[in-house]
């Protein structure tokens, strides 16, 4: 099937000179600024250039949304904040297939998935925050004091926004994710500055011209580029009241660190995993296989809440891995925008280096079943792997790959199988594949993860919170946990 046809508005789009998107204005470049390649993983193509913001531009990002959060956005009821947010959904909507295709031209992710997930899913993140804006309140209590003089007492807490918040965003799915933290953080009456990945920030740069034009007022989101210095800047601001980070646990560490020592500015972090999916001797084979397939290799495993490590019953691995491999080696590889295609490029060079380590020490310590190697030719793109691992210290069973790999090990017994599958630092994600609710209600409690599934792996939903336990992250997106971390609880007692 030959490729979709790539938008006017699109290539125009990345012609353009890209800057900051500061106080309601994108920024013409700075000169001599430093200027970051965009590339196209599946070409290796230079796409566009964004220029790094300068510690000023950074200064200023942070100025607008002090001022917007004191001002604008202050006067702004919660009934108009979510109305603007479905505003926002709807522009996104209106321009999904420009967005998208800048999303996949830039991530390698397939052109289906950046429809449904980084529009479609975006907007009805979006849609989401607008119902809560309206619905974000205190409580009134009752006080014990005792009365002496006869008067009467009473209480009540505020929430209260914390004020500008800097969200830091990884490169897998920079809109939808953003939008989780930029969604809570003005129906929360937050004001931002978001950092997008250094890989990816084009698709941001485009929804947030959007937003304008459906009336986002000035400061209220504003976008600052560059790498962890960028990030590191706007972390030790005295005027950024928290950060919302999402990305890798090494860096998750460093940010969490800087916070403290800044201003003690709050934090949360979403960070990677190692996520374990668990089938047990009654479960149904085939559609775990397929369950699995279709979670473990979307986005070419660059998903962190995909499943890596593959637990199955002694009983039952030959056929898993038989049925697994067969259906590895059919995936049609190739361009993100062919709708054909079912595995893209990894997304950038440096995560496609790190997945070729990862194949060396595949076929040094461990069993390859299929895939661990590179594909000719242009382009970051490698074959869908499993691995049978020989023990459950093989590198590949322990460390986050972050690509097209599920390694499997065989267990003997449930008490063997739950020590293997917490004996890891993190704890973002896990699936029970089973036909036994019993048996699935009792091991629930005794999988260390912030989300356990059964019979699916890697299903969000706007209305359930997600977020890791362990090495995996502090805090929680989604559902209603985002207003603890986006408000402040501020108490009030009367005497009267
Ligand atoms: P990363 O940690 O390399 O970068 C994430 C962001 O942090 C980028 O914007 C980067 O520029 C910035 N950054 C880098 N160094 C910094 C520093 N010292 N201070 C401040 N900011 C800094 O992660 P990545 O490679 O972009 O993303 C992949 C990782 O993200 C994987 O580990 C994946 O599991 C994780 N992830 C987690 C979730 C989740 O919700 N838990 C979601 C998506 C991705």
């Amino acid at each position: 099937m030959p490729c979709i046809q790539i938008l006017p508005e699109v290539f125009s789009f990345l012609e353009r000179q890209h800057g900051q998107f500061i106080d309601g204005q994108t920024r013409a470049p700075a000169s001599g600024a430093a200027m970051l390649s965009v590339t196209n993983p599946a070409t290796e193509s230079v796409i566009a250039q964004v220029a790094a913001a300068s510690e000023a531009e950074v200064d200023a990002a942070v100025a607008a949304a002090t001022a917007a959060f004191e001002g604008v956005w202050a006067q702004t009821s919660p009934y108009e904040r979510g109305q603007l947010l479905l505003r926002m959904a709807d522009a996104m909507e209106a321009h999904g297939e420009e967005l998208a295709q800048i999303e996949s031209l830039t991530t390698g992710k397939s052109i289906h998935l950046s429809r449904m997930l980084d529009v479609g899913q975006t907007a009805v993140a979006l849609r989401y925050y607008a119902g809560w804006a309206t619905k974000i309140s205190g409580q009134t209590l009752s006080p014990s004091f005792p009365s002496l003089r006869g008067e009467r007492y009473s209480a009540m807490t505020l929430r209260e926004p914390v004020g500008v918040v800097a969200g830091i965003i990884p490169w897998n799915f920079g809109p939808m994710i953003a939008a989780w933290k930029f969604g809570a953080a003005l129906a929360c009456g937050c004001t931002m500055v978001l950092k997008p990945s250094e890989f990816s920030p084009l698709t941001l740069l485009r929804m947030v011209e959007l937003f304008t034009g459906a009336g986002l007022p000035d400061g209220v989101l504003n976008i600052v580029n560059g790498g962890g210095d960028c990030g590191q800047q706007l972390i030790h601001h005295p005027d950024v009241a928290k950060v919302s980070f999402t990305g890798s646990a090494g860096t998750g560490i460093k940010v969490g660190r800087a916070a403290v020592a800044a201003h003690l500015t709050r934090f949360t972090l979403e960070l990677g995993g190692k996520n374990a999916a668990i089938l047990l001797a009654d479960a149904n084979v085939d559609a775990a296989v397929t369950g699995l397939l279709q979670t473990g290799y979307v986005h070419q495993g660059q998903v962190c809440a995909a499943p890596e490590r593959l637990f199955v019953s002694q009983e039952r691995v030959d056929e898993v891995c038989e049925k697994m491999a067969q259906a590895l080696r059919h995936l049609k590889i190739g361009s993100p925008l062919d709708e054909a295609v079912q595995q893209g490029p990894i997304s950038n060079k440096p995560q496609y280096e790190k997945v070729l380590q990862y194949f060396e020490t595949a076929h040094r310590q461990s069993q390859v079943l299929c895939g661990a190697r590179a594909v000719d030719g242009t382009g970051y793109f490698v074959e869908p792997t499993l691995i049978r691992a020989r023990t459950p210290q093989d590198v590949l069973l322990c460390e986050e790959v972050f690509g097209p790999v599920l390694t499997v090990m065989p267990y003997e017994d449930e008490g063997q199988m739950l020590e293997w599958v917490n004996d890891t630092p993190f704890g973002l994600s896990a699936s029970l594949w089973t036909n036994d609710l019993a048996k699935a209600m009792r091991l629930i409690p005794q999988v260390q993860a912030g989300t356990v599934w059964v019979n699916m792996h890697t299903f969000l939903d706007c209305a359930v919170p997600f977020g890791g336990v362990k090495a995996s992250g502090v805090g929680r997106e989604l559902g209603s946990a985002f207003i603890d971390d986006y408000t402040e609880l501020k108490s009030v007692i009367m005497a009267y």
